[in-house]
């Protein structure tokens, strides 16, 4: 390790709060599908700032737009209005066909939202008796951090003592329509809230078909379906939403982090009027939600997704990336899974450090990817990806493995 590198560690581990392990590599500059080192070194990004970069790094005509709204006009709260909330507001609408759209900032702040609207919705509108409204989730999810959030996740990490939690979620297991119709049978139930992909989990892929009957079932019994696609959306597994795989339409859309393309955090909610009119002056909101300037990025980040055929290019690249890893002969792959460009391969080791271990070789060899779960890596580049590039970072991660046996 470098001595600056050794600085930069230091530094944090100094002054800043332990609430992350990162592996140590110190990032100064970001360009498309590579970032480099303090020291030169450069690396293909296999995490994509956990899909927020979808679009690569430091996208040229994101950060034109960054640059030419930041000396205009950057906040003025929604106490006034701004020249360009309204734009982004029918730009976003039409992308996704909705009627209406709720900015926010950060993911958990989007779902946050989701589940006050869904309550608000099962009081004035389903009629379920005020408290008492429910939610379904699934094990293994991962929607954020905040205190309602965690209160339904089976993580220790993310749950011990931090209690008391929010009541009002029933757990069922991911990939199991008998489960969801099972719970749709309580009549408090107001919405399913579901990721369509469990990318924090170590990219969990349903069933082709599970998204399409949860939904149906929603229908009949009359709860909401709330598409988390913070992590799947925007292009990232092939489709714009994971939900398009299916053709479902969410009843409530949740999606942030490659909304700006990796420049500041932006998120939204999508909903149709029956539901988002339900929300009234006062009843939700947040200074930095709908800033001019993230309506500006947000604008162009989803225009540059679009432009540049992100989604077939992650669905071509996708395929490359498994097929060739599925070809890898290393006894210490036990699967492959994925969508576009989101994927992972679970390691098959007898240390319980192998992923991390692993992880710290590919990034002596020139590629970036961090361990979930433990065994579990992800592999979710930009989806600008040429494959030349594809092929290279195949041969990095070949090389890498090596160093398991
Ligand atoms: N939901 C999903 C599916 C996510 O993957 C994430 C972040 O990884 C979040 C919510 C939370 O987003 P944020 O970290 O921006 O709050």
């Amino acid at each position: 390790m470098s001595e600056k590198t050794r600085y930069y560690l230091d530094l944090e581990d100094r002054y800043g709060s332990h609430n992350y392990h990162p592996i140590p590599v110190v990032l100064e500059r970001g360009e498309g599908v590579y970032v480099w080192d303090v020291d030169g070194k450069r690396y293909y990004d296999f995490l994509s700032g956990y899909s927020a970069v979808n679009q690569g790094h430091c996208h040229p005509k994101i950060v034109e737009s960054f640059i030419e709204q930041s000396k205009k006009l950057t906040l003025t709260s929604r106490a006034f209005h701004n020249n360009i909330l309204g734009e982004y507001e029918k730009f976003i609408t039409d992308v996704f066909r909705y009627d209406k759209v709720l900015p926010m900032n950060t993911g958990v702040e989007a779902v946050e939202t989701a589940i006050k609207l869904c309550r608000k919705w099962a009081y004035e509108v389903k009629g379920i008796k005020e408290g008492k409204a429910k939610i379904i989730v699934c094990h293994g999810n991962f929607h954020g951090r905040t205190s309602t959030i965690i209160s339904f996740s089976d993580d220790p990490l993310a749950t011990k003592n931090f209690g008391p939690y929010m009541p009002g979620f029933i757990s069922i297991s991911f990939n199991n329509a008998e489960a969801l119709e099972k719970a749709l049978e309580d009549k408090d139930v107001a919405g399913f809230l579901v990721e369509p992909i469990q990318g924090e989990a170590g990219v969990v892929v349903p069933d082709d078909g599970y998204l399409s009957k949860a939904k149906e079932l929603c229908e009949e019994a009359n709860v909401l379906f709330i598409a988390d696609e913070i992590q799947t959306g925007l292009a990232r597994t092939g489709k714009m939403l994971a939900c398009d795989h299916e053709n479902v339409r969410p009843d409530i859309l949740i999606l942030g982090k490659a909304m700006s393309g990796g420049m500041m955090p932006v998120s939204a909610v999508l909903a149709d009027d029956e539901i988002m009119m339900l929300l009234k002056p006062g009843e939700h909101g947040s200074t930095y939600g709908g800033n001019p300037l993230a309506c500006k990025v947000a604008i162009t980040s989803l225009q540059v997704l679009k432009d540049e055929k992100m989604a077939e290019n992650a669905e071509a690249m996708g395929k490359i990336l498994r097929n060739e890893l599925e070809k890898i002969d290393s006894l210490h792959i036990a699967m492959v899974r994925g969508k576009g460009l989101l994927n992972a391969i679970v390691i098959d080791h007898h240390s319980n450090d192998a992923a991390w271990d692993l992880c710290l070789e590919l990034k002596e060899n020139g590629l970036l990817a961090k361990p979930t779960h433990g065994d579990k890596i992800r592999f979710a580049p930009p989806l600008i990806i040429t494959k030349d590039q594809m092929m290279e970072c195949i041969e990095i991660i070949k090389k890498s493995l090596k160093f398991l046996d």
